[in-house]
């Protein structure tokens, strides 16, 4: 069923894929999804803001028999710079919508808002409290202002609302509010019988919710403006159940490949995440603060190896789950320490 073309691959029942490239990333590409609707093609993400991948978006959109000028309306699963990045540029070429869930256009509003400065100086912040130690919390003082990427992403029109058919005229497109990677990241149900016929119910576009060979990053949800106390890592839990219960016969991720079976790999990642919570409960059994948690945590290379921005990514992640160890009673702070640290119970 599945036609792989040069620029594009064919799915069936109206649904493409476009593969377009992240620069400098070891992801690759994004999969642009292209559904077609009776009132024009719907891009589901975009792609990351470089010229290599518009040009590569608008190419595939050619060997789709369509173009740029012609899609209709943009559905974003989540506010990302691989997935939001060409949103702005696909609108001012076509006139297209962009539909967004509310919690993640909230997180582009503020950053369209905020000021570089305000960001170092949260960052700083919050690196201090979570025991990073001064040589790596130092830079931050003397911020260079080039250092943040996709500091204008297109505002949508739209808001994507839990558990609503999207507006899409002949198809049936039903949004999955499923939070954890960021907190208004959707899955998109296609309720459609499979092209193939593959047992199940449709196809699911999971964003970077479910994908087949990598977990997504779970971190805190980084709002300088909001003192919520969130479980950024219970909130994902929960959305994975939510998606297995669906039981699509195929899953269209943003990232690697299409796969069958998303219980199997819902399951799959349950018992990887039970795991780590476990190992990383091991680990508490002297206080550490969240930064020497992360030091001692495994990750894909040894902590000496991780470069400076994934260092602030490992510590939010060592973060997510302090927080579900302590909202699961597992662990807790240490009453009156600075930095605090977190032991378990
Ligand atoms: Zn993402
Ligand atoms: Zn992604």
């Amino acid at each position: 069923m599945t036609q792989v073309m040069p620029q594009a691959t064919d799915h069936g029942g109206g649904v493409r894929s476009l593969r377009v490239p992240i620069p400098d990333n070891p992801l690759g590409h994004t999969l642009v999804y292209v559904v077609d609707t009776d009132r024009g093609p719907v891009l589901i993400d975009t792609g990351w803001d470089d010229p290599e991948s518009w040009d590569t978006l608008a190419d595939g959109l050619t060997a789709c028999g369509t173009s740029v000028a012609e899609i209709h309306g943009v559905v974003i699963t989540h506010h990302h710079p691989d997935h939001h990045g060409l949103s702005g540029r696909v609108r001012e070429a076509s006139g297209a919508w962009i539909a967004m869930h509310a919690a993640d256009t909230a997180v582009v509003r503020r950053t369209r808002q905020a000021r570089p400065e305000r960001w170092f100086s949260y960052m700083t912040a919050k690196l201090t409290a979570a025991g990073a130690p001064e040589e790596h919390i130092a830079p931050l003082r003397t911020p260079r202002p080039r250092a943040l990427p996709g500091l204008s992403p297109a505002l949508p029109d739209r808001d994507i609302v839990p558990g609503e058919l999207l507006d899409l005229a002949g198809r049936r497109l039903r949004a999955i509010w499923t939070p954890g990677h960021t907190p208004g990241h959707v899955c998109l149900h296609l309720e459609e019988t499979h092209p193939a016929r593959l047992p199940g119910h449709g196809r699911l576009f999971s964003g970077d919710h479910l994908l087949p060979g990598i977990t997504p990053h779970i971190g805190l949800y980084e709002d300088p403006d909001d003192a919520t106390v969130t479980d950024p890592l219970g909130d994902y839990l929960d959305s994975l159940e939510r998606v297995g219960r669906l039981a699509p016969a195929e899953v269209l991720p943003a990232h690697q490949h299409p796969f069958p079976d998303a219980a199997a790999r819902v399951r799959e990642l349950l018992t990887h995440h039970e795991a780590r919570l476990t190992a990383l409960r091991a680990l508490l059994a002297e206080p550490l603060t969240p930064w020497q948690l992360a030091e001692r945590m495994e990750w894909n290379r040894p902590w000496e190896q991780i470069p400076y921005g994934s260092r602030n990514i490992a510590v939010s992640e060592a973060e997510a789950h302090l927080r579900r160890l302590v909202k699961l009673g597992r662990a807790e702070a240490v009453p009156g320490s600075e930095p605090v640290t977190y032991v378990a119970v």
